[in-house]
């Protein structure tokens, strides 16, 4: 059976052996960022869907993360399924869990360590490199996304869409600091762009491998995937998601970040200038 409009391939097909015998440190040609030989990709599976998680100082998050994403997974009929733990070069024990969960849950869980901390976006697109899946679903690690909210975003791909973003209808973060320049933000990208969403920010979306595979992501740019996809043809759409406030640690961004993003804006405004 199709799930998700992902084809199954006969698992006799669906292995081949990567390079095991001589790891090479990889290095991602846009960020620099380098890491070494992903844990886990000694042998590579045909499977359908990559979540993508970046970890910067997660540790308290990491294993009950790992068990929603489990659940949420493991039901009947669901697609086979990964877990790319990213390390971003934190500096609490994230790494010794992911790698603790590795050794627990081979068979899912994956991990990039990136060499040193080189923000959520490079983070993110060395996850993508890495990524195995035919769908690819970037997750925060703090828990604030729900990794309930796989299916649903799933099967609005399946309704034959190429990109679902999550919005967080009922965003749990503070006012001023947070949703305030988010509304604005996510205005002037609506505005800028032509694609109208209401939540560019929200971490959690699923793309279709295809979509991804040319992107360039530097700076804040991975917010802006789903205007570049639709430039590029893709469809795109959203769905509401669940949204929590973060349990342990705390958030990594100031409003320093509506900087960034703006001068990101301004970059994919010159990009659709020539497009
Ligand atoms: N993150 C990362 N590298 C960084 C900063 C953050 O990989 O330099 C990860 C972080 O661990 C989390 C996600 O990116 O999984 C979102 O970060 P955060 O929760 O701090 O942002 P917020 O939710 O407050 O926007
Ligand atoms: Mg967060």
């Amino acid at each position: 059976m199709n799930i998700y409009g992902i084809a199954g391939v006969a698992p006799a097909a669906r292995r081949r052996i990567f390079a095991a015998s001589s790891p090479k440190p990889y290095t991602n040609r846009l960020s620099g960022a380098t890491w070494n030989e992903p844990l886990g990709m000694e042998e590579i599976h045909k499977i359908a869907v990559s979540v993508v998680v970046p970890v910067y100082n997660e540790e308290q998050s990491l294993r009950p993360l790992w068990e929603e994403i489990r659940d949420a997974m493991e039901v009947p009929d669901a697609p086979s399924y990964e877990i790319i733990y990213v390390d971003d070069g934190s500096a609490d024990r994230s790494v010794d869990i992911c790698r603790a969960l590795h050794e627990e849950d081979p068979e899912h869980v994956r991990l990039v360590i990136l060499r040193r901390n080189f923000g959520q976006t490079a983070a993110m697109a060395a996850g993508f490199d890495a990524a195995q899946g035919e769908v690819l679903i970037p997750l925060d690690a703090d828990l604030q996304n729900d990794p309930r909210d796989i299916h649903p975003l799933l099967h609005k791909l399946d309704e034959g869409y190429d990109v679902v973003s999550g919005w967080r209808e009922k965003r749990k973060d503070g006012f001023i600091l947070r949703r305030l320049p988010s509304i604005i933000a996510n205005w002037l990208i609506s505005t800028i762009t032509g694609v109208h969403l209401h939540d560019y920010g929200c971490t959690l979306k699923a793309y279709r491998r295809e979509v991804t595979e040319h992107m360039n992501l530097y700076g804040e740019l991975h917010r802006f995937l789903p205007a570049l996809a639709s430039w590029a043809g893709a469809r795109v759409t959203e769905i509401p998601v669940n949204h929590r406030a973060r349990k342990f640690g705390s958030s990594n961004y100031g409003i320093g970040r509506t900087t960034r993003v703006v001068l990101d804006l301004i970059t994919i405004k010159f990009l659709l200038s020539y497009s």
